[in-house]
């Protein structure tokens, strides 16, 4: 018996997850969590604290010393680092260009895992990311898998980034997107892939309002 409802949203760098997810926790009220969020703040602490990535040691003492909490307020992401908010910080290019990178590691990904299943454990949730649906809860309620064309997606995240980043360019954006694509789809440990059963959306041509009504329309069977 379902006792509560877990929806997993999987796919690309800058598919529109986090804003279906968030439309959707929204609109059910349920619990959002960001997934992406958690890996990029740990990317941040291991910048600023010059961890060698490929120093086991180094690696799993740093994960001892990071503590990170959600405070949700409007659905909007707002995460602490060591009680530090960074939920603006984590969005910038050098967390971007490293975030692949960390979260490729193992412990990273152990420790991360441990802290998702916990917060999904007796709630109703929203949380999107890689590998929710495959590795973080197989056995989710709804597991939708996200894709939009890449040209699209770099336009949408430039868009997003330009007004704070006067510097950036379309080419970094699409370049990153691809780069990180590459990465979280390539590397070993839960790779970025569709779980068997989960739902395709493709959404390039499609508006939030659309995507909404979509996931509604899958969910809406589980709600009694
Ligand atoms: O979702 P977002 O783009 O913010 O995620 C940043 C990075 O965190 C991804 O490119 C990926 O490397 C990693 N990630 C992951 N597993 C998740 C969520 C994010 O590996 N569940």
């Amino acid at each position: 018996m379902i006792n509560h409802i877990v929806i997993a949203i999987d796919g690309y760098s800058s598919c529109g997850k986090s804003t279906l997810a968030k439309a959707l926790a929204k609109k059910l009220h349920f619990v959002y969590v960001d997934s992406g969020a958690m890996y990029r703040a740990v990317a941040l602490y291991f910048l600023r604290n010059k961890i060698n990535l490929q120093d086991n040691e180094a690696v799993s003492d740093a994960l001892k010393k990071i503590h990170l909490n959600f405070h949700s307020r409007d659905y909007e992401t707002h995460i602490t680092l060591n009680d530090e908010e960074v939920s603006a910080e984590i969005r910038q290019m050098p967390v971007s260009e490293s975030v692949s990178m960390v979260s490729a590691l193992h412990d990273v990904r152990k420790e991360m895992v441990k802290q998702q299943q916990r917060m999904g454990r007796s709630k109703n949730i929203v949380m999107d990311g890689r590998d929710i649906g495959t590795a973080v809860f197989p056995d989710a309620t709804v597991k939708i898998f996200m894709t939009a064309d890449p040209k699209v997606r770099a336009e949408r995240r430039f868009k997003e980034l330009a007004p704070k980043n006067p510097d950036i360019t379309l080419e970094e954006v699409f370049e990153n997107l691809a780069h990180r694509d590459y990465q979280d789809t390539t590397r070993k440990e839960s790779p970025l892939i569709r779980a068997e059963d989960a739902i395709v959306l493709d959404n390039t041509d499609l508006t939030p309002d659309e995507q909404l009504l979509f996931a509604l329309s899958k969910v809406e069977p589980f709600l009694v």
